[in-house]
């Protein structure tokens, strides 16, 4: 296996900020830079990364505070991507004014993803899976080869997204859920956007949401 996911936790709101390193070529995707953008910089630059991608799993601020920085500071500017339907939340600043934490948002993205899209990191292919529910736009990453989802603010350790925001509908997230992430493999690793990671396994037993 040539990918390595590594995550980092940062920001007040603990914001899992996710690399997809190809370990042969150091080239990495980063999925939703957010708060203390130095951090990631610095593991970029120890590590001689080249930043390709940057995803955004959704258009909240706090999963997008660290992409300027990052585009400002990178040798080369990365392929910014996501769902074309958070364009408008990401335009807005991602909910930031309703939480008073105003962030400047991103120029928009260069590449708009799709459910089912395949992205590749070398020869490693990234499946984009369409989540709608905490936001009308949110997606999730699928790396078979890595048993690995980074799944934003869908699902969380024996909990589920908040969707009493602008876009959300409780229904809907529980759709995706059921048919995005309950039809993975049941080893395969959880990396939401908040705290702490899980399995699909482990959310099919113990998720109260998902109680049949
Ligand atoms: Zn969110
Ligand atoms: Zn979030």
């Amino acid at each position: 296996m040539t990918i390595k996911v590594w995550v980092f936790s940062t920001g007040q709101l603990g914001n899992n900020v996710v690399f997809l390193i190809n370990e042969e070529s150091k080239e990495a995707f980063i999925v939703d830079p957010s708060y203390e953008p130095e951090i990631v910089l610095d593991f970029i630059t120890d590590q001689a990364l080249k930043v390709k991608m940057i995803l955004l799993t959704h258009g909240h601020f706090d999963h997008f505070a660290g992409v300027n920085y990052l585009i400002a500071n990178l040798p080369e500017k990365p392929i910014l991507a996501m769902h074309r339907d958070d364009l408008e939340l990401l335009r807005d600043g991602g909910g930031s004014k309703a939480f008073h934490m105003p962030v400047l948002p991103p120029e928009d993205p260069d590449l708009f993803l799709e459910d089912k899209m395949e992205l590749k990191l070398g020869e490693t292919p990234i499946q984009v899976r369409l989540t709608p529910g905490h936001t009308a736009g949110s997606v999730l990453f699928y790396i078979a080869e890595a048993k690995t989802a980074v799944c934003g603010d869908l699902i969380f350790y024996h909990s589920v997204g908040r969707t009493d925001l602008a876009g959300g509908s409780h229904e809907t997230l529980i759709e995706s859920i059921q048919t995005q992430v309950l039809t993975l493999p049941p080893e395969t690793r959880l990396i939401p956007g908040h705290g702490e990671e899980t399995t699909v396994r482990e959310e099919m037993l113990h998720n109260p949401f998902l109680a049949a």
